[in-house]
């Protein structure tokens, strides 16, 4: 048995702002019949401590980076999720999203509350838990990125570490003058060290000092390789490369599941499809745009962001309409794009249909009545939609980028002759090729054998998370391996 300690900022069913909590919370469990123990490390958020069942105070810290003393407290969540959460009020005490503060701004002292996560989980690797040993520290983004080097400096014998970047954008930077009160030596401020463009950057340190590092797709690791996507470190990366892999997540295929979903109006398989002409009426309804059973039906479930190509989307719509297509929106964010879409309602009656917000009963309902699912993103580490959409029969039209690229299997003329093709690829992303896609997705639509052939073989994917947890499982080993031979 391998003894995992995941150390996360966001943990689903408990506290969530993106795909990360969904991978820390499908992890342990698809792990399990691997020969793999996950225990988790969270942060003790209200959210996290209400939900914890019979918590035992397993450790205290007297000093932790100068704070008050902090108790652990073990126990499972749903039944199933072992945790340990650290009680520290004075750090994790705060409702609602754990990185902004109310008035949206960062909390100031993100940098304490996750480098004290890391320290934690270095001591708790390091024989902290009386009973517990740990083999892997699996740190998930920069929240969790100095559980590595804290590892690593300290001098003493350590488990393995691994490092997973789900996203690169967010990169956990501090300045210099925090080393002393972060514990860091200051012999480990350097470009070989935690040393990040002049200050300190927790996944930068995470990237250096992990025994292995991983992505959510074996695209986007070779794309953050590259100055474009690696947003300063691609050089690392680079330097890196052999210990770096990609590793695309999987969906809870019980939560998502046509066949027995319960946020829809009709449920189906992929013999059933017929069935979703119900679903389609249903979201049309929803929508406001006309009941017509024929039309190509498109929709989107996103934030509204410039990395998920929303813009260019929206640029498209004029000639989607004209196509003869429909198209439906669920999604929030940059607001000028809110009130873009929302005038686009007015403008194509009857054809274009948007509701601004987060709503995941909904989400279901529209992968389960739309004939596509359009992901224009501009960089996808891996995405989720485009999996929800393949389950579904939703016919996934995406970048060819990242996690996008390596899920959905382009429809060209080849593909479709040797029975292989489960969605429309586009490339580069901008404005024309998105359009040639969704004309290309139309075509597909109307030939009724060729679409439901499609949407078959999108339904028969495997995109549970058995073949990522055999890959998990595999890497563990293997980080195990090169911490034996570094130590
Ligand atoms: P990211 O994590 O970058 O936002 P992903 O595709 O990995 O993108 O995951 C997005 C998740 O959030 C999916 O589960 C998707 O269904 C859900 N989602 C996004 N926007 C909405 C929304 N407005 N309402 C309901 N669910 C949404």
């Amino acid at each position: 048995m391998i003894e995992v300690l995941s150390v996360t900022s966001e943990l689903f069913p408990l506290i969530k702002t993106g795909g990360l909590a969904d991978v820390a919370g499908a992890l342990p469990g698809a792990l399990a019949p691997e020969g793999v123990h996950v225990r988790t490390l969270v942060p003790g958020y209200p959210a996290v401590r209400s939900a914890l069942e019979k918590p035992r105070i397993v450790a205290r810290i007297d000093d932790l980076m100068g704070g008050p003393a902090v108790l652990l407290a073990a126990g499972k969540v749903a039944g199933s999720l072992d945790l340990i959460v650290i009680d520290a009020p004075h750090l994790y005490d705060r409702p609602g999203n754990p990185y902004l503060a109310p008035d949206g701004s960062d909390w100031p002292d993100n940098t304490e509350r996750f480098a004290a996560l890391s320290l934690v989980a270095a001591m708790i690797g390091q024989g902290l838990v009386a009973g517990y040993r740990v083999d892997v520290v699996h740190g998930h983004d920069w929240q969790a990125g100095l559980a590595p080097a804290y590892l690593a400096l300290s001098g003493k014998p350590r488990p393995a570490s691994v490092m997973t970047v789900h996203n690169i954008a967010f990169q956990g930077q501090a300045p210099a003058t925090m080393l002393d009160a972060l514990r860091l030596p200051a012999h480990s401020f350097d470009v070989n060290g935690v040393e990040y463009y002049g200050g300190i950057g927790a996944l930068k340190a995470g990237l250096h000092y992990a025994d292995r590092i991983t992505t959510v797709s074996p695209t986007y690791a070779e794309e953050i390789l590259t100055p474009d996507f690696g947003m300063g470190l691609d050089g690392l990366l680079r330097a890196r490369r052999a210990d770096l892999v990609g590793i695309v997540n999987g969906i809870d295929d019980a939560v998502w599941n046509p066949a027995t979903d319960r946020s829809l109006a009709a449920t189906y398989d992929a013999r059933t499809l017929e069935r979703r002409a119900k679903n389609r009426l249903a979201v049309q309804k929803r929508m406001g745009i006309d009941a017509d059973p024929d039309a190509p039906l498109f929709c989107a479930v996103t934030r509204l962001t410039w990395q998920k190509g929303m813009d260019l989307l929206f640029e498209a719509l004029p000639q989607l309409v004209e196509m003869g297509g429909q198209f439906v929106l669920l999604g929030a964010g940059d607001p000028a794009l809110e009130s873009g879409f929302t005038a686009a309602t007015v403008h194509h009656a009857g054809r274009v249909g948007c509701i601004m917000g987060y709503d995941e009963p909904l989400s279901h309902l529209l992968q389960g009545g739309c004939d596509a699912i359009l992901i224009p993103s501009r960089f996808e580490p891996c995405g989720l939609t485009q999996l929800y959409g393949l389950r579904y029969g939703c016919v996934p039209v995406v970048a060819r980028t990242g996690g996008l690229a390596d899920t959905v299997i382009d429809a060209n003329d080849a593909a479709l002759a040797d029975g292989v093709g489960t969605g429309v690829q586009l490339s580069p992303v901008n404005v024309d090729s998105l359009v040639s896609a969704i004309a290309r997705t139309v075509r597909l639509h109307r030939d009724r054998d060729t679409f439901r052939a499609l949407q078959q073989r999108g339904m028969s994917r495997e995109v549970s998370w058995k073949r990522p947890a055999h890959r998990y499982a595999a890497l563990y080993a293997d980080a195990i391996r090169a911490a034996r031979k570094a130590g």
